[in-house]
């Protein structure tokens, strides 16, 4: 029996270059170069799995609506998207880094309102909340080291992998919010219809993580 075609949504940048050699110990490899094309959607050496690239906060959409059947994206935006749309059933121990608020090197964190600018809206409020912090929340969609230097904000929420990039925008890390991993998510509706293609790729990934672990 022909094996089910299945859709794996990856998220394009840092977690694209360490997912390829992982997928490739799951013996599943592009059909060209990946990093060097303009394409969105590639076939594969498997006729039956495509690999599509998208932004991470798009890859959950994809495979909450079943577009995707299988995605990789950061603990980030699973955290932010709300995981309840899917499965989680793999941590492939990739990108790592941790969610931290940041304010500036030494300035002490202004008493009443906090403002804060970031992307993860959602995380932001509910860690401050369960804090009883208030806030002012200020969305933004990049570059949110700039907000605290430039008088939007008091603090920022972001991701910290070696901390350079607060160190060079006059920031210091300050409160821990989350570490944050790569992991696989799947449709819940092709896990039980294609079950079995899906597991034999999660197994491979497992067994590469586990590989590389040790
Ligand atoms: P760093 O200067 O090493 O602390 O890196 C911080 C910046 O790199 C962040 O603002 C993020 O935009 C990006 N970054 C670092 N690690 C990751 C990751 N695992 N996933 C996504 N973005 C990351």
């Amino acid at each position: 029996m022909s094996k089910p075609n299945l859709v794996i949504a990856l998220t394009k940048g840092r977690i694209l270059d360490e997912v390829l050699p992982l997928l490739a110990q799951a013996d599943i490899v592009p059909a060209e170069d990946i990093s060097s094309s303009r394409k969105l959607i590639f076939d594969t050496n498997l006729a039956h799995v495509k690999l599509m690239v998208i932004r991470g906060s798009d890859v959950p959409t994809y495979v909450e609506f079943g577009s995707a059947d299988i995605g990789v994206v950061g603990k980030d935006l699973l955290l932010e998207y709300g995981d309840e749309a899917f499965y989680e059933p793999l941590d492939l121990d990739i990108a790592r880094c941790r969610l931290m608020t940041a304010e500036p090197i030494g300035r002490p964190t202004p008493a009443g309102r906090l403002r804060v600018a970031t992307k993860f809206v959602n995380i932001a409020k509910r860690y401050f909340a369960e804090r009883g912090i208030q806030i002012e929340l200020i969305k933004l969609n990049g570059a949110l080291e700039l907000a605290p230097s430039m008088g939007l904000a008091d603090a920022i929420v972001d991701i910290v992998d070696t901390g350079k990039t607060l160190t060079a925008n006059g920031l210091e890390a300050k409160e821990f919010i989350a570490h944050v991993t790569s992991r696989i998510i799947v449709n819940k509706a092709s896990m039980k219809i294609k079950n079995a293609a899906i597991r034999e790729i999660l197994e491979k990934l497992s067994d590469a993580v586990a590989k590389r672990a040790s």
